[in-house]
């Protein structure tokens, strides 16, 4: 069949395609979408991903659905609408005869990284396994399914390591233990102000039992890599001290004075705000949780509102030794944090922006 070559868009039906630098992909000047022929879709998939060979990659699309309204401009036959990946609901156009395929400008993201959005649904849709089911069973710790990130999280390892060291110090002698409390942990009842402020940076170091630590560094070390991850080193950790400053004040804000000076240790604020920006941004990632011997992933909204309303419950009967306020004032600051950097983030990490289009689909 010969085929006769149009300028017709098939989207908006107007001679706007004109071709690119690339002469194999057509670019229209009205609604802005593109326009592939052959194999040039592949091709300008596999020059965005180191990984994949540029000759044995090919789009590998989910089911076909319909028969499309668009006709191929060079076919003059209907298109055919595909799904882009299984897990994945956008829709994509291709042509039965000649494999042009046609993208709608916001399909163009989503297309060209399908390869690692692929990855990232085969990943956040993994089942629970045993392992992971003994792993809780034995803890009481969640486990997480979420993506792979790209940067080696060192602020996140850094803070680890250091609230280890500091506690394997106080354990080394009961001396330096009251050292550590009186001088690195909150005191209410410090006196110099230049201490005081030292003071609301070094007790987000300061952990009053191993319990208490390894609760806390558990958490920092399943979500801190992808928070680390999406924000860079230096904004996670400024981000990371900051809340555990305002998770402090606003421990001491709602203190009751009349029991005594305040002694706050930990990094819970500062971890409690952590999970405000996380439900924030990773709404696909998973946390398992377990009621006696059963296991379920719970989406991170549904996962912290149990553990907001313990804290809440804590709060209301003033069980002591638990920093409540700091707690759900650090998780309301994060989830303000989140909502306020949330287009930030999302264009700077394309593949968490679309995993966070209802397009998703996330098995739980
Ligand atoms: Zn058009
Ligand atoms: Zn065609």
């Amino acid at each position: 069949m010969p085929r006769t070559r149009t300028q017709r868009c098939p989207s908006c039906s107007t001679d706007s395609l004109k071709a690119t630098s690339n002469p194999s992909i057509l670019d229209c000047r009205h609604c802005h979408g593109l326009w592939f022929e052959d194999g040039a879709l592949n091709r300008a998939i596999a020059s965005q991903h180191d990984h994949i060979d540029d000759y044995d990659h090919e789009l590998h699309l989910g089911a076909a659905l319909r028969t499309s309204d668009r006709q191929c401009r060079r076919c003059k036959i209907p298109m055919v609408h595909y799904q882009l990946l299984e897990h994945y609901t956008a829709e994509i156009d291709c042509c039965p005869g000649c494999d042009g395929v046609w993208l709608d400008k916001h399909e163009v993201n989503q297309v060209m990284h399908s390869p690692t959005l692929k990855q990232a649904l085969t990943d956040l849709n993994q089942k629970v396994t045993w392992k992971s089911w003994l792993f809780q069973f034995f803890t009481s710790m969640p486990v997480e399914y979420n993506i792979r990130p790209h940067r080696t999280p060192w602020v996140t390892r850094a803070l680890i390591l250091l609230c280890s060291l500091v506690f394997v110090a106080g354990m080394a002698a009961p001396d330096t233990n009251d050292w550590i409390f009186v001088n690195l942990g909150l005191n209410s009842d410090t006196q110099s102000p230049a201490q005081f402020v030292f003071q609301l940076l070094s007790y987000q170091f300061v952990h009053g039992g191993l319990m208490h630590l390894v609760g806390n560094m558990y958490f920092l070390w399943i979500i801190g890599d992808n928070l680390e991850d999406a924000l860079g080193h230096g904004a996670f950790l400024a981000l990371y001290l900051f809340t555990g400053v305002m998770a402090a004040l606003a421990e001491i804000l709602l203190f009751d004075s009349s029991q005594g000076p305040l002694l706050l240790v930990g990094a819970s604020g500062s971890i409690a705000a952590l999970f405000g920006l996380y439900l924030m941004w990773f709404r696909h990632a998973s946390l398992t949780f377990m009621i006696i011997v059963y296991q379920k992933k719970l989406a991170p909204h549904w996962y912290f509102l149990i553990w907001s309303l313990i804290n809440l419950f804590g709060m209301l009967t003033a069980q002591g030794g638990v920093a409540w306020a700091a707690h759900l004032g650090g998780f309301g600051l994060g989830l303000l944090l989140g909502y306020l950097l949330r287009d930030y983030v999302f264009r700077k990490n394309p593949l968490i922006a679309m995993l966070n289009q209802p397009e998703a689909s996330i098995s739980r």
